[in-house]
């Protein structure tokens, strides 16, 4: 475990410089197209402690697209509200499909296989969309709480990218709702996913603002319940069997922590009553995960030997 924070600092910064040619090795995604113009040689690193340390390097403080990592707070906000009753909706298994894929939500009938590929994420958002008069500022507001910070933002070029080039998504949603297992109208329930996927946060918030994940659901830094405990058991169980898309198997394998990825180069990995890790670079592998970023949260759980298996 960490002992030293001023270690922890040179080794952030040690492994950062050893990572400044990786990320030729990956490419920025470009299917959201405004997501292609972020610039890829940039990478920062945070990691942030239950007992209010915050190490950081690098671009630590560049706000960048949250992506997919916004999966986790729309699900404790459902979870929140639904109690057991969403997981009738939505499953808790790993997909082993990429993470927008469809075939396997016909042969299921319209359920989604967890709450983190594409298809239980809009289950989530037609959740909040049909519980919350206004559930797109339920959830900016959600973030501010949690960083800490008013100023965050949604980025109105990602969210205009997401809408214009989202068929897929909606795709997922409309054929989940042929099943009946959709409620809202499919534009609000695309308009949520989108405005939450479109969010910006730094290493630093981000780090941060998951501290109850590594807190059993209690943000420490102000003692607030932000889900029960059992819920927070959950949800790393969830992240620990697909969070890193269809790499999940591999990266619990190599590095053993509850961890969640997104197509803007982020990824966020919890260690249980310590603390956890952001860390981020845009360009990503043929899984959709950041390059320089699994070899940081790598080197990092390696190093200190983390992994909760
Ligand atoms: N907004 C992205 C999409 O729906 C999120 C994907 C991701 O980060 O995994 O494709």
């Amino acid at each position: 475990m960490i002992k030293d924070i001023s270690d922890l600092t040179l080794k952030l910064k040690s492994m950062l410089s050893s990572q400044h040619s990786v990320y030729l090795k990956g490419s920025v995604a470009d299917y959201i197209p405004a997501l292609a113009t972020v610039p890829p040689q940039l990478m920062g690193v945070s990691v942030a402690t239950i007992d209010g340390h915050i190490v950081s390097s690098g671009d630590d403080q560049v706000p960048f697209s949250i992506q997919s990592i916004s999966k986790i707070f729309g699900l404790v906000m459902a979870m929140n509200r639904m109690g057991d009753s969403l997981w009738q909706r939505v499953r808790m298994e790993p997909s082993g499909q990429p993470f927008n894929s469809i075939i396997q939500l016909e042969w299921e009938k319209g359920i989604p296989r967890n709450p983190v590929i594409n298809a239980g994420a809009l289950l989530v958002a037609d959740v909040l969309a049909s519980h919350y008069s206004s559930s797109k500022l339920a959830f900016l507001s959600f973030m501010r709480q949690l960083a800490n910070d008013e100023s965050i933002q949604i980025d109105q070029n990602v969210y205009q990218s997401e809408l214009a080039h989202g068929n897929r998504n909606a795709a997922l949603a409309y054929l989940m709702k042929s099943f009946g297992n959709i409620e809202a109208e499919i534009p609000d329930v695309l308009s949520h996913y989108f405005t939450q996927c479109s969010i910006t946060m730094n290493c630093q918030q981000l780090a941060q603002s998951l501290l109850f994940l590594a807190n059993k659901g209690i943000d420490p830094r102000n003692n607030k319940v932000i889900c029960t405990r059992q819920d927070s058991h959950r949800i790393n169980a969830i992240l620990s069997t697909s969070g890193m898309y269809d790499q999940s198997g591999e990266f619990a394998f190599s590095v053993g922590l509850p961890a969640k990825s997104g197509v803007g180069g982020g990824i966020v990995a919890i260690i249980p009553n310590y603390g956890v890790i952001c860390a981020w670079s845009p360009p990503l592998n043929k899984f959709g995960n950041s390059v320089v970023g699994m070899n940081l949260i790598s080197g990092i759980a390696n190093e200190l030997g983390l992994s909760i298996y």
